[in-house]
């Protein structure tokens, strides 16, 4: 059984853009406005060394209301019980948001094994914003380019070590 990864993050991040690469498809539509990306959610690829499933969480939830009850909708929350790894997705350019850090109390709440990755990171250096993404807890970023391909086999490597 190919182990499944999920990704989580609030609108714009890069959620379908990371979807894209991971399953080597152009059938997900990226689109600028969060919230309006209409896309396929489920997945399979092999990007690195292992074959795996992905789940893309953004087009369940047009809109993350605020407050911690409503922080992830229903079907995220059980597409993370039901995954491998969770692959939280983070924007290194805008840097922490209020969003990220309800999102982050909740994922580590599912017991899951999260991976906190800062997305947007390409031509960036260590920052102070990759110290302040340290301060979710959820364990050291790693920093990848969606949009560029940077880091993404080595991403899926380090996800799957366990598999
Ligand atoms: P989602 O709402 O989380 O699914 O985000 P999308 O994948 O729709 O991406 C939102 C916006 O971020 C789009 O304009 C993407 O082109 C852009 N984007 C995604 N990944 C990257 C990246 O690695 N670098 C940069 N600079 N932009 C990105
Ligand atoms: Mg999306």
């Amino acid at each position: 059984m190919k182990p499944t990864l999920v990704l989580v993050g609030r609108p714009n991040v890069g959620k379908s853009t990371l979807f894209n690469r991971l399953t080597r498809s152009r059938d997900a539509l990226v689109a600028d406005i969060p919230g309006l990306t209409r896309d396929r959610h489920y997945g399979h690829g092999k990007l690195g060394l292992k074959p795996y499933f992905v789940v893309d969480t953004g087009g369940f939830e047009p809109v993350i209301k605020s407050g911690i009850l409503h922080a992830m909708a229903q079907q995220t929350l059980q597409a993370v019980d039901e995954a491998d790894v969770v692959l939280f997705v983070v924007d290194g350019r805008q840097g922490l948001a209020s969003q990220d850090k309800i999102i982050a109390d909740q994922l580590r709440k599912t017991g899951q094994r999260i991976i906190l990755v800062v997305n947007k990171a390409e031509g960036m250096h260590a920052s102070p914003m990759m110290a302040e993404f340290h301060e979710l807890g959820l364990g050291a970023p790693h920093s990848v380019s969606a949009l560029h391909g940077e880091h993404l086999g080595e991403l899926v490597d380090f996800a799957l070590e366990d598999y």
